[in-house]
Formats: C-alpha cells, structure tokens, sequence
C-alpha cells in the first residue's frame, strides 16, 4: 500500500489497540501482550469474504462487528479470556467513507468483548478480513470437544435458526413482517459471542463447541471427537418470536437444526448440573456415534424429508 493510504489506515485504526493485557499495540513489527502466570494462549482466525460470507451490500460498520464476533465464538466456545486480536484486511480501494464506518464496527466488538485491535496486515484486492483472536486459558481448563459423557445433559445458548432466516429473508424467499426481519437482520449482522458463558462454563461443562456451520454439523464435532452419539429432540429447540412467525413448521426446525451462522454455543453438562441462564436443555448423550435427532434431513437438496424413523 502506498504510504498516504497506510497513513489512512492508521489512522482508523490505531485508537482500538489499547488493553490490560497489551504491552505494545499497533505500530511495530510485532505486538506483545502479557498471560497471567499459569495462562495458556489460545488462538484462532477466521475469514470472511464479500460475497461468499457477507451480501455485497452489507453496511461496512456490520461487517466489522460480525467478522471480529465470529472470530471471537471461537474463544467463548473454549472457554477463553479475550486477550486481543489482529486484523488481516484486503481492500479494492482506501475508501476514507469506508474506513470510518467499519472502524466503527470493529470499535464496537473492542468494546463489547474487551477485545483490543493489537496489530494487522492491510493489502489489495477483493474484500476480505481475517481475524485472528488471542486469548488466555487456565494451564489446566478448556472446553473442548473431546469430553462429553454418556449420560451427560446437552444444552444450547440462545436461540437458533434466526441467520438462516435472515438469509432466506435477504434472498426474498421469505417476507416476515417489517419487526420481525428487523430483528432477524440483527441476528445476522451483529451474532453476539458467548464469552462470559464459556468463562462460565469453564470447568463445568464436558464438551462444547460454538455453532457457526449449523446444529447437527456442529453437535457432530462434539460426537465424533467424544466417541459418543449426541440425541437431539427437535421439539426443544429453542426458537426466536420471529422465526416462528414462518408459516412452515418444518422449515423452521430445518433451519434452526442446519442453519449456520449463529454462533450460539453448545455444550455438554454432567445430568443434573445446574444449567447456566439463557440456555435450553435440548438432548442427552448417548453410546453410539453421529448425532440422532429422529429425522431424516437431506439439507443438501435445500429441502427435508421427515420419516418416522
Ligand atoms: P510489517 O511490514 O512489519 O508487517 P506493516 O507495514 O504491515 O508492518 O504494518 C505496520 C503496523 O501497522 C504493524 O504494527 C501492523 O500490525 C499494523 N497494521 C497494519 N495493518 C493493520 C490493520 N488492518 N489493522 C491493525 N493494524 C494494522
Ligand atoms: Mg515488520
């Protein structure tokens, strides 16, 4: 990038870098944060790509905020203290308009997750960002995939399907009410990261995983990385007022079972253990392997086939 564009960057920025954790920030060739003795870091990335991960209408403050809590779903789905994070982006253009308004979106996850814009890489070409998450784990506590028991409680935060239905309302399949897609977009937009309940759940929950690929793929992680068969009952998913304002029963427990992008986390508690707020008993852990939910999904065909199975 030539400096005059660099400098804009910069500018946009380097305000979002500062944290307890941080020594250096934005600036340097590298950053430098601070683990608490007996930390662990933690860390993951992940991309998003207009037009494959977001409409190319999308406002660029939105864009912002959902690429840093997708990211950041990783972390709450291991049960992990956010540190910081850098920011690899790809622009056609240094649109200042741009710059301004999806800085504006990032600044909004800085604040929300305690989250600080540390350090990045600016480059041209189609839009892109990718976001790499830093974050601090106990030397002895994660949440993992691996650790689900037979027997065990499975639970899910929030509410599901509600992206699924954003994305059916922005392909014009759908036409809720002007609230209810309000609320949907929202969903979509601006999915909101469980950090404080996997710091919650730390030490309490067997497994647990963040749902960005839909339920049953998700929950499958959890099964086969446990060896274990995870049973979902349809009848318990929880539901958003405005999915259900769908007139198709069984569209609305297809998205909610195979929709992605809702970044509601799902974890295992041993039977018994007091459930954290906000989250729905859904299933139970069983011998076997897969994820049984009684019905026979062909998602791939973009429609179901329900049997008595
Ligand atoms: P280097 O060539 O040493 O990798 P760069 O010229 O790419 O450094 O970046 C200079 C500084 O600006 C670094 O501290 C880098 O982390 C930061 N930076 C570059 N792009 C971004 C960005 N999109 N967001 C945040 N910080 C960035
Ligand atoms: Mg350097």
């Amino acid at each position: 990038m030539p400096v005059a564009e660099f400098s804009l960057i910069y500018r946009y920025f380097s305000h979002l870098g500062g944290g307890a954790a941080v020594d250096l920030s934005v600036g340097d060739d590298c950053a430098i944060l601070r683990l608490q003795p007996g930390e662990r870091l933690a860390t993951s990335v992940d991309t998003m790509v207009e037009g494959v991960h977001f409409p190319a209408d999308t406002f660029p403050e939105d864009i912002g905020f959902r690429a840093v809590s997708t990211a950041v779903s990783d972390l709450a789905a291991m049960g992990a203290r956010p540190l910081g994070m850098t920011v690899a982006l790809t622009l056609p253009v240094a649109d200042e308009l741009w710059l301004h308004a999806f800085s504006e979106g990032l600044a909004a996850a800085v604040s929300q997750y305690s989250l600080p814009l540390v350090g990045g890489d600016t480059t041209r070409g189609p839009l892109s960002i990718s976001v790499q998450v830093l974050g601090a784990l106990p030397i002895d506590q994660a949440l993992l995939r691996e650790g689900a028991n037979v027997g065990d409680e499975v639970y899910v935060s929030g509410t599901l399907g509600d992206a699924a239905g954003a994305l059916a309302f922005m392909t014009q399949e759908w036409r809720p009410s002007a609230d209810h897609a309000e609320y949907l977009l929202e969903r979509f937009n601006r999915p909101q990261a469980r950090i404080d309940l996997g710091l919650q759940l730390l030490g309490k929950a067997t497994a647990a995983i963040d749902i960005s690929d839909g339920l049953l793929a998700d929950a499958a992680h959890i099964a086969a990385a446990s060896g274990v068969k995870i049973c979902i009952d349809p009848d318990r998913l929880p539901l958003s007022p405005a999915l259900c304002s769908h007139e198709n029963r069984e569209t609305i427990v297809l998205w909610a079972l195979t929709g992605g992008d809702d970044y509601e986390l799902c974890f295992c508690l041993p039977p018994g253990a007091p459930p954290p707020p906000n989250t729905t008993l859904i299933g139970r852990v069983e011998a076997g392997a897969g994820v049984d939910c009684g019905l026979v999904i062909d998602a791939s065909a973009g429609y179901q086939h329900f049997s008595d199975q």
